[in-house]
């Protein structure tokens, strides 16, 4: 080895010890006769010391020579320091060098490798390998790191078995666009990237295993946003033989496991909510149940007294923003400009304030007596000193808009502390989704989602309202996984794709394979994937997936480091038989 020791170890009781320590210069301070080297590596930051008198004269030449970033080796003695540190671990000694080897020199780096830096996004993204030097980034891939290891752990003790599946192979449907590799050998085939390995985790359930799982790469080209990129990592699991209860067992398990031993947090009850009501008390289907705040259904209170918008809505919905009664005329127009705005597309916002004297004051007190916002207040369960915010509308979108508005009140108000974790598992799911745009039903998880069997029936009758086995796990109003059990027989299946708007004969040559498999005696099976990037993300408190993953891609899912996607030279297209020809608009 370059080293004894790493730059992080060295204590008091090491003094006297000679040492070789390797790294790079994180800071040189010369103070003429005097200098000091902070040498960093992974594990820490020693202070290497050059003194004039007991170092030779070229040696304290080469040391006032040392740049940001060279990477070097040095040789010396530990000391005690006169002046500690006692911010850094090896603060109290210092290494008097006795020699000093330059490995590397380098390019003054592009932007400050520290904890703060002066580096924008994109230049830090173009040499990510300099950004992965700063401590505060490396610590987000160590935490992946425990979390991937403590995941396998756990699987591993309850039996699953980690098997590789292909990534190579045919579209399968998760909802998003496949991303393509042209086929040499089969010139005009395409192989597709999988946007999971949901058929191949089903038909290892066919071959009896029982228990899988894998920690996979998963490719879905769909538009970006800060929680997506092109590429992502899942954990995903199939299990043989179970219920949807015991599911939710074992994967509840796995998340209490990895609160507890990669974020030390004791994880509290894991609530359960139907589709229905998260959609009918938070309007969406992740709440966020770190605060309360929910909707209540005013109609019944707020119609028929001849304020005409409400009377003309489908609903009439309410929240409770506890202790802002004092919200100032200005704080509560800012707030309609927000619902106003296209991206919430509210038509206006009605504010009812619960003074401390117990009176109303509201933007409608012509159409309402203080008794009529007293029934207000009480479905909301509005107190003194407290704001309600009404919004009416279709149903759908109503509580779309009250869902956003309900999490920037709790953003405003301190409600979203990053250090409180409520996990929640979303079940019954609808089985389909009307899409507007193609005018049919999708299946709103995958087609292999299984029905509720008492909700069969419905399939023909109202199919919107056929709700399958299928569940959510969010944390803090973040989807985190999702999953269910499967339809394991081929008359089933087809009734799905039938459904789903496929003909016979396409469903036959899309997953022909698995319907087959499914006569060959599948076993009852279900199974849930977790987004494991989102899940870091999370576990650290940030909103980006980004910085759990060592190279991300851009917003336009470019590797603006490789250079990525590149145009391919003539030769390969010649190859793979492929013509280039780019359609223009
Ligand atoms: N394959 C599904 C997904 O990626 C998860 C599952 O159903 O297990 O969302």
């Amino acid at each position: 080895m370059l080293r004894s020791h790493t730059c992080g170890e060295l204590r008091l009781t090491d003094i006297n010890t000679e040492v070789t320590l390797a790294g790079w210069v994180q800071r040189v301070r010369n103070k003429g006769g005097l200098i000091w080297v902070d040498l960093r590596d992974r594990y820490g930051v020693t202070q290497l010391i050059f003194e004039e008198g007991s170092t030779d004269k070229a040696l304290l030449d080469k040391a006032a020579s040392l740049g940001r970033e060279f990477v070097i080796q040095a040789s010396g003695k530990v000391i005690e320091r006169t002046s500690k540190n006692d911010k850094i671990p090896t603060g109290a000694i210092e290494v008097k060098a006795e020699t000093l080897e330059v490995l590397n020199a380098a390019k003054v780096p592009p932007f400050i490798i520290e904890d703060e830096t002066d580096g924008g996004d994109e230049l830090r993204m173009k040499y990510r390998y300099l950004d992965l030097r700063r401590n505060v980034v490396r610590e987000k891939l160590q935490l992946r790191h425990r979390m991937m290891q403590e995941t396998r752990k756990y699987m591993d003790a309850q039996d699953f078995i980690e098997v590789e599946t292909p990534v190579l192979i045919k579209s399968t449907p998760e909802g998003a666009r496949d991303f393509v590799v042209p086929s040499r050998v089969n010139p005009g085939e395409f192989y597709a990237l999988p946007q999971s390995p949901q058929t191949f985790k089903q038909l290892l359930m066919v071959s009896g295993f029982d228990r899988y799982f894998q920690i996979v790469k998963c490719f879905r080209d769909e538009d970006l946003r800060a929680d997506r990129q092109p590429e992502f990592t899942q954990i995903d699991c199939e299990m043989s033989f179970v219920t949807q209860e015991d599911i939710l067992n074992t994967f509840e398990g796995l998340v209490r496991h990895l609160f507890t031993n990669a974020k030390e947090v004791q994880l509290g009850e894991v609530e359960r909510m139907t589709f229905a009501d998260a959609m009918k008390y938070y309007g969406n289907d992740k709440p966020d149940l770190r605060f309360d705040m929910k909707f209540a259904e005013l109609n019944d209170v707020a119609q028929g007294k001849g304020f005409a918008i409400f009377d003309q809505a489908e609903l009439v919905v309410g929240i409770c923003a506890t202790g802002a009664g004092e919200y100032t005329r200005k704080q509560i127009d800012a707030l309609t400009e927000w619902v106003k705005r296209p991206q919430i597309g509210a038509k206006g916002l009605v504010y009812v304030k619960c003074n401390d004297d117990g009176t109303y004051k509201s933007s409608v007190d012509k159409f309402y007596s203080q008794d009529d916002l007293k029934a207000w207040a009480e479905k909301v369960n509005a107190k003194v000193g407290d704001l309600i915010l009404v919004l009416s509308g279709d149903a759908k979108s109503t509580r779309k808009q009250m869902s956003e508005l309900r999490l920037k009140m709790g953003e405003d108000l301190g409600l979203r502390d990053r250090n409180v974790f409520k996990p929640l598992w979303v079940v019954d799911f609808p089985l389909l989704e009307w899409d507007e745009e193609t005018q049919r039903f999708h299946a709103m998880h995958h087609p292999f989602t299984s029905p509720k069997t008492e909700d069969i029936p419905l399939l023909e009758t109202d199919p919107g309202a056929v709700r399958a086995n299928a569940y959510d796990l969010v944390i803090n109003g973040v989807e985190i996984g999702g999953g269910s059990i499967r339809i394991h027989d081929r008359p089933t299946q087809q009734l799905m794709f039938k459904h789903l708007g496929f003909t016979d004969e396409e469903a036959q040559k899309q997953f022909g394979f698995l319907m087959e498999a499914f006569e060959y005696g599948a076993p009852p099976h279900g199974g849930i994937a977790f987004g494991f990037d989102r899940f870091c993300a999370i576990f650290g408190g940030s909103d980006s997936i980004r910085d759990y993953i060592a190279f991300p891609k851009n917003n336009s899912g470019r590797d603006v480091m490789i250079d990525s996607p590149s145009t391919i030279a003539d030769e390969q297209l010649k190859e793979l038989s492929i013509q280039v020809e780019l359609k223009k608009g």
